[in-house]
This record gives C-alpha cells, structure tokens and sequence, in this order.
C-alpha cells in the first residue's frame, strides 16, 4: 500500500503546528517547529495572500497528516460521514479517531501514530480475542483491543513509558495491556485544532 516516506517534520511545518508524528522528540526543542517554525522550501518565510480554496485546503490537509492517511482514504472516510446521521463534520473526526492504528496510539500503546500503525500491521493485537492487522479498521463501543500474549514480552511494551492522558472514551488496563472503547467520542475529545467546516465545504465544492 501507497504512503508518505519524506520527511515527517516538513508536514508539520507545513500546517504550521505540531503533528505528533515523531514521537518524543515532539516534545522535545529539536522539534522542528521550535526550531523552524515556518514553512518548508525556498519560499517558506516569504508572506503570502491565502484564498478560500487554500485554507480550506489547509484544513483538510492538516487532519488528514494528524491521523497519517491518504487523500483516497480521507475522501472515503468523509463520503461514509456524509452519510451518517448528524454533523458531517463531527461524524468525520468521530471516525478517524476510532481508526484502529488511533485507538493503539491513544491507549499509549505506541510513541506516535506513524508507529502505532506498523505496530497494527505487524499484527501485534487482538481485537475481541483475535487478531488483527487493519489500522483502518473502525472500532466500535464495547471492543476490546489487546496485545497478543506472544508479544507482551516486547521491549516495545515493557518500556511504556507512563505517557499521554487517556481519553475519557478509552479504558487500559495497564498490567494486562488490554484496553476498551468505553464509548464512542465527541468532539471535544478530539484534541487536534482543526475546522472541520472547512474540510466539509471543500469536499462540497
Ligand atoms: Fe512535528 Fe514531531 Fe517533527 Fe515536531 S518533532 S515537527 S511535532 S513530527
């Protein structure tokens, strides 16, 4: 499958505001928004007059780098909200936060999302006693997501680090590397600052 393989940290100075796709050392000052925080390129600094098109475009570009997808896969995503009930917008981000590869990140099971996926398809969870290697998968309340017993023993596991706070949406069982959906989230749990208006009227163009 089709991904991004350039440089992570180019992304985030292209939003202009930190991804997460590093790691630790996102929180760290060799972040290359503390260090350089403008735009990549030869005219990154330059100042320049932004149309409708262009930061909507932004928008959209932001969330789908946030959660490491590709532009097929987002179109997908905001065609299945668009069908749902309720705010499109809010379906959208509903969605992508329950992304499988999301949820292992959000437990604290990986240091970033770009891990959190190689970790899904290198299968190393259970999802309801079996495995899975999908990280487009879209969980559902009550599922419960497991790290294998044969991979418990991974230096990757043993050394969790105490890490991010857990959603209020999310459950873990740390001693058991088990955690569940408690419920499905809202909007104010999704802690990305994006308009997801914007990323609806561009797809409505
Ligand atoms: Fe983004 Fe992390 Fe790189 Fe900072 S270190 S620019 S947050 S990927």
């Amino acid at each position: 499958m089709a991904r991004y393989t350039d440089a992570s940290c180019r992304l985030c100075r292209r939003e202009g505001e930190k991804l997460f796709l590093k790691g630790q050392r996102c929180y760290t000052g060799k972040c290359a928004i503390v260090r350089r925080g403008f735009a990549p390129g030869q005219h990154g600094q330059g100042r320049k007059k932004v149309s409708e098109y262009g930061v909507q475009l932004r928008e959209k570009q932001k969330a789908r780098r946030f959660y490491g997808i590709l532009e097929s896969q987002f179109r997908h995503t905001f065609e299945t909200a668009d069908r749902m009930k309720g705010k499109t917008g809010e379906n959208l981000l509903r969605l992508l936060e329950l992304r499988f590869d999301n949820v292992v990140y959000r437990l604290g099971l990986a240091a970033s999302r770009p891990e959190a996926r190689q970790l899904v398809l290198h299968a190393h969870f259970f999802v309801n006693g079996k495995k899975v290697n999908i990280p487009s998968l879209t969980m559902k309340a009550g599922d419960e997501i497991a790290v294998r017993p044969s991979h418990r023993s991974s230096p990757k596991f043993a050394e969790l680090a105490p890490g991010r706070p857990l959603p209020k949406w999310l459950a873990f069982d740390r001693e058991n590397l088990t955690g569940r959906v408690v419920q499905l989230p809202s909007r104010e749990d999704v802690d990305l600052e994006v308009k997801e208006h914007l990323i609806v009227e561009l797809y409505s163009r």
